[in-house]
């Protein structure tokens, strides 16, 4: 039986390599090149649209826990990035175009999968064994397809990307490598900023002309961790410097001075040429993204290669929807995965597509399929987005908030965070390796 994936992004890709690996032939359908998203620039599978960094490496921090998950589950993905991987301190940030070239490569040379450049605009029959994995840029008819078979409530709203600047023009008297409170190497270029300068930032920032937004994109929700810079702008005038901008443990070692906000840049390809700004997603218009970056120090001759800008991001109400294994609750042979599913993240979008390509396989042999304990941030996950006591439901990223608590050790660490996360992590890792 030979199963249908849509779309081949992060979770559609890593799902077909997993069919693939457990001996199931896979057509796996990707629309671009000829219908692009708006924020893919390539046509190439797996395709990271925004940030090169995947986030953080360390068990002790929830998403770098749910790494360590997928490399035990054998994540295929992971495996490809762990062998690009560039210099970013604990987080695993990726060279880009290497990375998508190593998965489009590993997927062309499959002989279980056979790539198929073509926009699926219906989906497939019943008796078709199909995953959706169309991301939260899915095509409008496709979308519709979907809303139809779902009948429930189906939700979108709006992101933003930061800017891409050349590393070149960047200005080294006054900017410098340094990683907050020196962890890890310094990896992190940063652009620091004495109080008047800041202030005229933040004066050219709030003065600056937006994109106009159409009437429907007006009734957006903001995913509170991707807020574009001028939305966060407009809350105060110290907002920034309390979140992206916030300039606590990074220190020029040269002049040893303090400062009163930081732009960060972070490594975007494996040659180092171009950075990305750090939370400083926006939809300024070009011209305005262009004077506001030229008012930082150390970006006075900036070269800017990618604007930032804002995008759709449509995904399922889970709930009604899924079970915790991502098969439809409505079709046995239909399951989902991604982004569109309600997870937020790279990673995530990485480990749904695992979930659903393994899943999918043990449907077809007849197979109990795996719901994935919430001790681990994987099934804690799923058991998230799947629950059905959310009146509505709002993308989710790892974190220690949604694995199952254990009260006595939150009280016996109450002012250990460190030590907390170590038991959390040591007993998702044990869970996971003894159910493998
Ligand atoms: C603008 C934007 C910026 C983001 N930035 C970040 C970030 O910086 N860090 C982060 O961790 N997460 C980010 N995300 C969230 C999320 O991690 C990514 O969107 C991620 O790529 C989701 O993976 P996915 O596999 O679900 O979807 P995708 O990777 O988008 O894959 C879906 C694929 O399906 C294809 N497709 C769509 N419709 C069809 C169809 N009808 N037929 C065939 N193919 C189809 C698409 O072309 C695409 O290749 C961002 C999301 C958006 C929208």
């Amino acid at each position: 039986m030979k199963v249908v994936v849509i779309g081949a992004g992060l979770a559609g890709s890593e799902a077909a390599l997993q069919l693939a690996k457990r001996g199931i032939d896979v057509d796996l359908y990707e629309m671009r090149p000829e219908n692009t998203t708006g924020a893919h620039k390539t046509d190439k599978p797996a395709e990271l649209v925004c940030s090169n960094s995947l986030g953080s490496n360390d068990v002790l921090v929830a998403s770098g826990l749910l790494k360590q998950e997928l490399r035990i589950l054998e994540s295929e993905l992971i495996k490809t990035a762990d062998e690009v991987a560039v210099p970013a301190g604990n987080a695993l940030a990726i060279d880009r175009e290497l990375f998508s070239s190593k998965i489009e490569e590993k997927i062309k040379s499959n002989p279980k999968i056979n790539f198929i450049r073509k926009e699926i605009k219906k989906i497939p029959d019943s008796t078709t064994p199909v995953i959706i994995a169309a991301g939260p840029l899915c095509s409008e008819e496709l979308s519709d397809d979907i809303k139809n078979f779902v009948n429930s409530e189906y939700l979108s709203f709006y992101d933003a990307i930061a800017p891409i600047v050349e590393k070149e023009s960047l200005d080294f008297s006054k900017a410098f490598y340094a990683n907050r409170y020196n962890k890890g190497e310094g990896a992190y270029i940063n652009c620091p900023m004495n109080k008047d300068q800041y202030l005229k930032f933040y004066d050219i920032l709030i003065n600056s002309p937006k994109i106009e937004l159409k009437d429907f994109e007006k009734k957006a929700k903001f995913f509170e961790s991707c807020l574009p810079i001028e939305v966060l702008a407009s809350r105060g005038v110290d907002t920034l410097r309390y979140g992206p901008l916030k300039p606590v443990g990074l220190v020029d070692d040269r002049t040893g001075e303090k400062n009163y906000a930081v732009v960060q840049l972070r490594q975007d390809n494996l040659c180092a040429s171009l950075y990305n700004l750090v939370g400083f997603q926006t939809n300024l218009k070009w011209s305005a993204q262009k004077e506001l970056l030229q008012s930082i120090p150390g970006m006075e001759h900036v070269n800017i290669v990618r604007y930032g800008v804002m995008h759709k991001n449509t995904f399922l109400f889970s709930p009604k929807v899924l079970k915790r294994t991502l098969q439809s609750k409505k079709r046995e042979t239909l399951f989902f995965c991604g982004q569109m599913t309600g997870t937020e993240g790279y990673t995530e979008a990485i480990a749904s597509g695992l979930v659903a390509g393994i899943n999918m396989a043990k449907y077809l042999s007849s197979e109990t399929l795996m719901e994935f304990p919430s001790e681990t941030m994987i099934g804690a996950l799923l058991k998230y987005i799947t629950y059905e006591g959310h009146a509505t439901l709002n993308p989710i990223n790892s974190n220690w908030g949604i694995i199952k608590q254990d009260e006595e050790v939150n009280k016996k660490f109450r002012k250990d965070k460190k030590l907390k996360n170590e038991f959390y992590s040591q007993r998702s890792l044990k869970c996971l390796r003894a159910i493998k």
